[in-house]
């Protein structure tokens, strides 16, 4: 299992497959990408990445985008399990376990929203929107993005690395970590965000080791480190000296 984030000027598409092909060996049950436009693009698949590769269009674009290698820990291995989960128009990959995700869920429920899938994960989704909108057919964002998700993280108990965009801010993917690895590759104009450094070593060698409850604003003209209250902390930019 793995999550992959990239931030730049190329297309996403091929480079999010082929950092998934390289976290492969981590182990999978299904695997799936959400490419940022004015929508969020989401393809998703039960299966190898292969099996993934064959339902991506040739024409999909976009300069940021998420990708996931899934192994199923609530919901069984299948398509509509597998990640990237959506909530509007905001998309989210995860690895790990939100613990307290029925409490959540419940709440979300009686809020209005509506679960496509039996995952700890899409709970993280909805949350996030309910943050953003206030609920969930409200169209008129109350704060920005960065703070709903500041917002939402405050109510996850268990683990995370998570990479997630949202369409109302095109230029933005944010991602955070609680107990599972995140890791950052400084590319020159191009940005990733990995649970690990062999998704993205091919292009940098650069890295940022995330903190738990950090959260990484990446745009492409850069990224900013910030913690859990929304304050900006310096990081060390280490370079990796091994090859794959
Ligand atoms: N708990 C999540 C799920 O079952 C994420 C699993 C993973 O880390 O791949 O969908």
């Amino acid at each position: 299992c793995g999550i992959i984030g990239y931030v730049g000027t190329q297309n996403a598409a091929p480079i999010l497959v082929e950092s998934l092909k390289k976290l492969e060996y981590r182990g999978y049950d299904s695997a799936g990408i959400t490419l940022l436009n004015k929508t969020i693009d989401t393809y998703k698949t039960i299966g190898k990445i292969n099996d993934l590769e064959k339902i991506l269009k040739d024409d999909i674009k976009g300069n940021i985008g998420i990708g996931h290698t899934r192994w199923a820990t609530h919901g069984v291995p299948s398509t509509i399990n597998s990640h990237p989960h959506n909530s509007g128009n905001i998309s989210v990959v995860h690895n790990g376990i939100i613990e307290n995700y029925l409490s959540i869920k419940e709440q979300l429920q009686k809020e209005g929203y509506t679960f496509l899938s039996e995952t700890d994960t899409e709970v993280i989704a909805h949350l996030i929107h309910s943050k953003l909108y206030g609920s969930a057919t409200n169209t008129k964002k109350i704060c920005d993005f960065f703070t709903a998700l500041q917002q939402a993280l405050k109510e996850l108990e268990g683990s995370y690395a998570i990479a997630t965009v949202c369409s109302s801010e095109p230029d933005t993917m944010l991602a955070a970590r609680k107990d599972s690895p995140l890791i950052i590759g400084m590319g020159n104009g191009e940005y990733y965000a990995a649970s690990d450094v062999t998704a993205f070593l091919s292009h940098t060698k650069k890295v940022v080791f995330v903190d738990d409850l950090n959260i990484v604003k990446m745009q492409p003209n850069g990224v900013e480190f910030y913690d859990i209250d929304g304050n900006v902390i310096e990081k060390e930019t280490t370079t990796i000296n091994w090859d794959i």
